[in-house]
């Protein structure tokens, strides 16, 4: 690895063209740079990626990146994620080291453990399965303890997967995406339990998560859970003919009333594959949607099922970018303490494996 180029800052002021100067930086950097993206962020920040995808195209893709320099532009779970997964000697940034998500946010480290050896004190195998949406921490104790991480785009094959490791699965953190990957593998709703957290863990009914298959920790992503069967209903009684397509953190009555539901790459090819002239209703992040529509201008109608802004994603700025990529060399990196990355490694390599 060659030492981390620093760009001369540019001239301070009002009048900056702050595209320009992300421009000259990435041409100076050339492959020593890579800017990946999530579908969330906003067309100011996207136009400069080298790289864009949900969260599984995005972590398969970091173990072939040469650049040694990776500047993700997402939230920090995501970043954290590239940081397990980057080759020795590569370095990652995030634009704001707060562009947090607050579902990952609602599964603590601790209270997993705690959650955990609660849950498993009876002697069944409990095999806990982490949404990638959650911190190192706790993708290191789902890797120590056997189990592994799903994206919204695997949620059905890992959550088939973890259900042959043991005797019942820990789900978490998001009960919506848990909900309907058990209704897709047909696990009936009387074989699941959703946990009570509250308390330190100390009120999780354990002869009621005895009896159950699936059980589910109890967060969600404000961002999707806003959205109701009843806008869902309203939308199709004012236009009959229009598709409506979710992400599945969205609540399972609002999956079932779309017509179809996935990961923002899907909801992307959803809308590409609709027939010509169709209008869409699209329950996701505002950012991807007021892009889509932008995109399909004149082809089809992609209207938003609600706004819904996720406040993570929109730390990442391209002003923020801007001031990242000109100071390489001074501004901190992603880390994430080799003990815990060793297991959480081991968690996201199964997942890996499970879905080559
Ligand atoms: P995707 O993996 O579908 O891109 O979703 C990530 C996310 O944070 C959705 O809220
Ligand atoms: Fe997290 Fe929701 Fe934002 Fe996705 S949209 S990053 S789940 S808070």
């Amino acid at each position: 690895m060659t030492e981390t180029f620093t760009a001369q800052p540019a001239r301070a002021s009002a009048t900056r063209d702050i595209p320009a100067a992300i421009t000259a930086i990435r041409e100076t950097l050339g492959e020593r740079l890579a800017i990946l993206s999530h579908h969330y962020m906003r067309d100011e920040v996207v136009r400069h990626s080298d790289l864009r995808g949900d969260s599984l195209e995005l972590a398969r893709r970091i173990d072939g990146l040469k650049a040694e320099s990776i500047v993700f532009c997402g939230v920090f779970f995501m970043a954290e994620t590239a940081a397990i997964l980057r080759q020795p000697g590569q370095k990652i940034y995030i634009p704001s080291h707060k562009a947090s998500c607050t579902m990952a946010d609602q599964a603590p480290a601790g209270l997993v453990r705690i959650a955990l050896e609660r849950l498993s004190a009876s002697g069944r195998r409990i095999v806990p399965l982490t949404y990638v949406n959650s911190s190192a921490e706790v993708k290191a104790v789902v890797g120590a303890a056997g189990g592994s991480v799903c994206t919204s785009a695997n949620a059905r094959t890992m959550l088939d997967w973890a259900t042959k490791q043991g005797d019942a699965v820990l789900f978490l953190p998001d009960r919506n995406l848990a909900m309907n990957t058990a209704r897709d593998l047909d696990i009936a709703p009387s074989r699941q339990h959703i946990l009570d957290i509250r308390k330190a863990g100390s009120r999780i009914d354990l002869d009621a998560a005895d009896a159950a298959d699936l059980l589910i920790w109890p967060g969600s992503c404000c961002i999707h859970h806003k959205f109701k069967a009843e806008d869902v209903a309203e939308i199709r009684a004012g236009d009959p003919g229009c598709l409506v397509v979710v992400h599945p953190e969205c609540r399972p009555e609002v999956v079932l009333a779309a017509d179809s539901a996935g990961s923002t790459r899907h909801i992307i090819q959803y809308v590409e594959d609709a027939p010509e002239g169709a209008t869409i209703y699209v329950g996701t992040e505002t950012s991807l949607v007021l892009r889509l529509k932008k995109q399909f201008e004149g082809r089809r109608t992609v209207l938003p099922l609600g706004m819904s802004f996720c406040g993570g994603m929109g730390r990442v700025t391209e002003a923020g970018l801007l001031r990242t990529l000109e100071h390489l060399d001074a501004e901190p990196v992603v880390e994430v303490p080799e003990n815990v990355a060793c297991d959480a490694k081991i968690a996201l390599e199964r997942m890996l494996v499970a879905c080559s």
